[in-house]
């Protein structure tokens, strides 16, 4: 691409020396995950993996992502907030999908009890690739809006520090200059505090979710040192821990061994792997309890795909945003071509589409995480077997992006050093917090740039696959 590159990307001597420059950079500045072998120890750690050289990014592009923060923040809000919307959209879905079905239970369960909860907070991540078109224009299409436990926030907010560095070492001092600072990390943590500040209790605690397996601690750290330097608690406990410590007092404040918690941030808890009884009992307490949760179990569903697809249909927006005319056209911009295949002739017709020529087309599940959706030869299979079959409505199709690759090397702990045609997806962090009816915060707090080689379908930077990565704007 554009950002000028090919001078150095092919000087064996040049990268060598910057990669072990870049390195030792990320080692220094904290770009930080735990090892497959030793996941919940930090005895001995390793760098994240992250590109050696930044990706050019359409200035324009990334404008319009920012841009459109805001919006996505209030769309995501107002669905979590619309029963009627929630219960149609995914009325196919949770009659196949045992695992949404089951988080829709508890929706259900905690809306006719009553919620607890007042103060609402969401962070959430918008994903984008940059579709080349036939003229070779780009144009910035939405991949999914992650609504829970949406990750590298942490330690993206140290990755422009280590290119800046490549680039000085590699003679480029005048495009080292314009990488922009970013800080996921501190825009995350406003959210949670403000949050924090408004439940109202000087001893509460934040209480961050998390995993069984902690490879991606450092990612949160930067997080809680944020909320720390506040002089906000907080604690890490697991589902687990929630199950055997936790408690509600009668008006469903939340403790945990006495301890109240003001905040619930879920970094688990979306895939269905994770969940047996005790931590499905878990997660129902947590959902009743007064404390907030982010996500609360309604935001969660709105980041489901099917509701993704849903949003698009014409009409629907407006339905769900009235009174935003400008917000909706600037959300609809960034859609992809999304289909449903409840059973029916709509579904019929896109699934012969589909099966015909796959190549257009991603299939995907109600799962998030990465590695789940299905490409080429494979959708066709799947399709072809399921087509008849309700079992169809728990996918949806997508339109397949295509980006134009650009050359670049994946710095990855003991993985030799290999110029590899790349892909980048753009997220943007969106936070805000709502107080009964009145949004009293509503930001874009930074973005996230991870990059892939092309033989890779899918999967993210936690699955092995994405690095992480800097834009540099063109
Ligand atoms: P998940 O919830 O598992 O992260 P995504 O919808 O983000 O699901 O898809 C995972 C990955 O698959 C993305 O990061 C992207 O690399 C690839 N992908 C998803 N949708 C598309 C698409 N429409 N076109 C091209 N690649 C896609
Ligand atoms: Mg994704």
């Amino acid at each position: 691409m554009a950002a000028g590159w090919q001078d150095v990307v092919r000087d064996a001597a040049a990268v060598r020396e910057a990669a072990a420059v870049a390195v030792d950079a990320a080692l220094l500045a904290g770009v930080l995950m735990r090892t497959g072998e030793q996941p919940n120890a930090s005895d001995v750690v390793n760098y994240a993996p992250f590109t050696l050289l930044p990706s050019a990014v359409p200035r324009a592009l990334f404008e319009q992502a920012y841009a459109v923060q805001q919006d996505f923040n209030l769309l995501v809000d107002a669905v979590s907030q619309n029963k009627e919307f929630l219960e149609q959209t995914l009325a196919s879905t949770i009659k196949v999908d045992d695992f949404t079905a089951r988080l829709f239970r508890i929706y259900m369960q905690v809306l006719e009890e009553g919620l607890a909860q007042t103060v609402f907070l969401g962070i959430n991540r918008s994903d984008y690739m940059f579709d080349c078109g036939l003229d070779g224009t780009a144009a910035l299409r939405q991949i999914e809006i992650n609504t829970i436990a949406a990750s590298f926030g942490g330690l993206t907010s140290r990755t422009a520090d280590v290119h800046r560095l490549v680039l000085k070492v590699l003679g480029k001092t005048e495009e080292a200059s314009q990488l922009l600072p970013n800080n996921p990390a501190k825009g995350l943590a406003l959210g949670i505090a403000k949050a924090w500040e408004l439940y109202g209790s000087q001893r509460a605690v934040v209480m961050f979710l998390v995993e069984e397996v902690q490879r991606n601690i450092f990612d949160q750290r930067c997080v809680e040192n944020e909320l720390w330097n506040r002089n906000i608690r907080v604690v890490r406990k697991r589902f687990r821990d929630v199950f055997e410590q936790g408690s509600l007092d009668a008006s469903r404040r939340l403790y945990m061994d006495g301890q109240e918690v003001a905040v619930v941030y879920y970094r688990e808890g979306y895939v269905p792997q994770i969940y047996n009884e005790q931590n499905w009992a878990a997660r129902l307490l947590l959902e009743r309890s007064r404390a907030v949760k982010c996500p609360d179990i309604a935001t969660q569903l709105v980041g489901t795909k099917k509701v993704q697809q849903e949003l698009s249909r014409p009409g629907t927006l407006e339905k769900l945003l009235p009174g935003h005319p400008a917000a909706i056209a600037r959300i609809r911009a960034t859609f992809a071509g999304l289909y449903s295949l409840d059973e029916g002739e709509e579904g019929d017709r896109i699934a012969a589409t589909a099966i015909a020529d796959p190549d257009r087309f991603v299939l995907k599940p109600q799962r998030e995480g990465g590695g789940n959706n299905l490409y080429g030869e494979e959708l066709r299979e799947v399709l072809e077997k399921i087509k008849d079959s309700p079992e169809r409505t728990s996918y949806i199709l997508m339109d397949k992006i295509k980006p134009q690759p650009a050359l670049n090397y994946l710095l990855r702990a003991h993985s030799p050093l290999q110029v590899s045609e790349c892909i980048s997806e753009l997220g943007i962090f969106g936070v805000y917090v709502r107080q009964g009816q009145e949004l009293v915060l509503n930001q874009a707090a930074g973005h996230l740039l991870r990059t892939k080689a092309i033989e890779h379908a899918d999967g993210g930077v936690a699955a092995g696959v994405a690095v992480l990565d800097t834009p540099y704007l063109v």
